[in-house]
């Protein structure tokens, strides 16, 4: 099955923002403590009118996990760059950038990676109705800009107010459906 892998940095509402793709609540857990989602789990993702399932969406482990030995650190970075790497399945990368906070020096650092080695990836901002409505627009241009991307290439999302979920659904499915 064709793959889309999720990435982010521990924090950045990766679970949430899957629990609501995946419109099956129990799925994945969400955590109140930051870089608990340390293994790779795998979602299958569904069409939603015929339940044929199209591909699957991966959750990588959160990058940015202060609490963890630098030795651990390593290992689980040569993991997913393994992955990321080496996947024949993976069609996109989505890297998600908490939209309240704006793009880390992780979140860029990881958007250099992917664009050197030349691996498809889109940018989700999570969190937006943690952007207050006067400063969206202006947020929306700022994230864009410092990620490298026009505006159009970031689906904003709220896993806590349904925003984004329906769009961010469909262009999944179009990544997946490449082959
Ligand atoms: P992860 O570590 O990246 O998997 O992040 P979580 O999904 O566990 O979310 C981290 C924190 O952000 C939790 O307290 C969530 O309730 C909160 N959160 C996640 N998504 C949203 C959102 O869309 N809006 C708001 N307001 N909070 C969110």
């Amino acid at each position: 099955m064709p793959e889309a892998a999720i990435v982010g940095r521990s924090n950045v509402g990766k679970s949430s923002l899957i629990n609501a793709l995946s419109n099956r609540r129990s799925l994945a857990k969400v955590s109140k403590t930051p870089g608990r989602t340390q293994l790779l789990n795998y979602f299958v993702l569904n069409d939603g009118a015929n339940r044929d399932p199209i591909g699957a969406v991966v959750d990588l482990p959160g990058y940015g996990f202060a609490k963890v030995p630098a030795r651990i650190k390593a290992g689980w970075q040569a993991m997913i760059e393994g992955y990321l790497l080496e996947r024949e399945q993976l069609q996109m990368v989505l890297v998600l950038v908490d939209g309240e906070v704006g793009p880390t020096a992780l979140d860029l650092a990881m958007l250099d990676w992917l664009r050197s080695h030349m691996i498809p990836h889109s940018v989700v901002a999570t969190k937006h109705d943690k952007v207050k409505a006067a400063v969206r627009t202006k947020r929306k241009r700022e994230l864009a800009e410092k990620c490298h991307l026009e505006q159009g290439d970031v689906v904003w999302t709220s896993a806590e107010k349904n925003v984004g979920i329906d769009v961010l659904r469909s262009r999944l499915i179009t990544w997946l459906d490449l082959e």
